[in-house]
């Protein structure tokens, strides 16, 4: 099924332009996305979204790779979760520090009750794990970019100073 010109016209925040294969997707997933970034009130970057070789929720078109630039990751996390559109949901942690989300609606499981995991990403590679694994090690990393540039800034004044 393919999502009509008429429906994309209905949507909030997604555009046909945003993804790869708009005509390979899955209604009910841009169809969710696109109301979770209009409850977000934030516009997703699709990094990845129908793959023709996945033999998986990709290669259906039921899912939808994305980053949030400057949202909270815990926030996108929660509300995801709390949305209850999404019956797959992934977090990624790159070693950049980069978080993404995959969001999916996959049959074999609900909104209530989705997939959930967590994956570090390193070269490419993932390491599958646990979300709070991954949401863990993004918290720490936002407690540590602090004082790095409350220290950073310091020297930075220090030298300017001569
Ligand atoms: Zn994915």
């Amino acid at each position: 099924m393919v999502i009509s010109p008429q429906e994309w016209q209905r949507f909030h925040i997604l555009k046909p332009g945003d993804f790869n294969y708009p005509d390979q997707m899955s209604p009910d997933v841009v169809r969710n996305l696109d109301l979770f970034a209009y409850q977000m009130g934030a516009r997703p970057t699709i990094l990845s979204d129908y793959r023709p070789e996945d033999l998986k929720q990709h290669g259906a078109g039921r899912a939808i790779d994305t980053t949030w630039p400057g949202e909270d990751p815990f926030r996108i996390w929660r509300a995801a979760l709390h949305s209850q559109l999404f019956s797959g949901v992934g977090v990624y942690l790159n070693e950049h520090g980069v978080a993404s989300f995959h969001f999916d609606t996959r049959l074999d499981r609900t909104g209530k009750y989705p997939a959930k995991w967590g994956a570090f990403v390193e070269s490419g590679e993932n390491t599958y794990v646990s979300a709070g694994l991954v949401l863990d090690q993004i918290k720490k990393k936002s407690w540590v970019l602090i004082p790095a540039l409350a220290l950073f800034v310091y020297y930075l004044v220090r030298h300017t100073k001569g």
